[in-house]
């Protein structure tokens, strides 16, 4: 079942001066699929997860996610839309440091209203758990390891059940145990929840091990291996 098509994607920066950042890009993206973009620094990958997770809308082309047309959805369809089917890791976790972990897992799901409070929270201490973070729920971000940190930003893109999970290098600033887990956690979601997961990295042995690569050069996609 496909759950995302990129159709012919091409997206112009104009400062400083006109720049075709991503040419003719086309692409489909199956349920349970885990999907690696790789590609050299400036070659287009951040621009690309960010048109396909919806926070971009100024390229030309289509995308559909889940049967849905997201291409010219207004930004307030948008918000909603995002928050219901993509859950996205950036390489920064951009925690709220001041709240604790449980609180931060939450709040996704608080502004979705879909569930009550108290199955959010049940829902948030089970995800917690399931990435190791057991007896910490109630401690503020600000005082875990850059590891942990990244595993409670996981946490928080998992809480609303996303079809589509999506990072930006999220295991950027990881060591490589803690990669390791990532990288774990990502392939038991595609496995066994069938969620589809679409990850940039730099990582070779992390690409090598997903189950596809889509290889971006100067903005042109370049080798997509099963
Ligand atoms: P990658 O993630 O593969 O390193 P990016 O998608 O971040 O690449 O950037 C692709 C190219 O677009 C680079 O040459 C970058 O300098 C340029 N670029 C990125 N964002 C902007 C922007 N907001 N305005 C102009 N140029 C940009
Ligand atoms: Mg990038």
């Amino acid at each position: 079942m496909n759950v995302l098509s990129a159709k012919n994607i091409t997206k112009y920066f104009n400062t400083p001066e006109p720049f075709k950042v991503l040419k003719d890009v086309s692409f489909e993206v199956e349920k349970g699929e885990f999907v690696s973009v790789v590609g050299k620094s400036g070659s287009g990958k951040s621009t690309l997860l960010y048109l396909l997770s919806t926070m971009d809308t100024d390229y030309e082309g289509e995308i559909v996610i889940n049967g849905s047309t997201v291409t010219n959805k207004s930004q307030n369809a948008l918000a909603a839309f995002r928050n219901e089917h993509i859950g996205f890791v950036f390489q920064f976790h951009y925690l709220l440091p001041e709240f604790t972990l449980l609180d931060n897992v939450m709040l996704p799901a608080l502004k979705l209203a879909r569930r009550s409070k108290t199955e959010i929270e049940a829902r948030s201490l089970e995800l917690l758990d399931m990435l190791g973070l057991k007896g910490h729920e109630r401690k503020k971000a600000s005082n875990l390891s850059g590891g942990q940190q990244q595993r409670v930003a996981i946490a928080r893109a998992l809480i609303n059940d996303p079809t589509i999970i999506m990072g930006d290098e999220p295991t950027g600033n990881l060591d490589s145990r803690n990669t390791k887990i990532v990288f774990d956690i990502f392939r038991d979601l595609a496995r066994e929840k069938g969620q589809t997961i679409i990850i940039v990295t730099h990582d070779d042995e992390f690409a090598a091990n997903s189950d596809r690569i889509i290889e971006l050069m100067d903005g042109e996609v370049v080798s997509a291996t099963k």
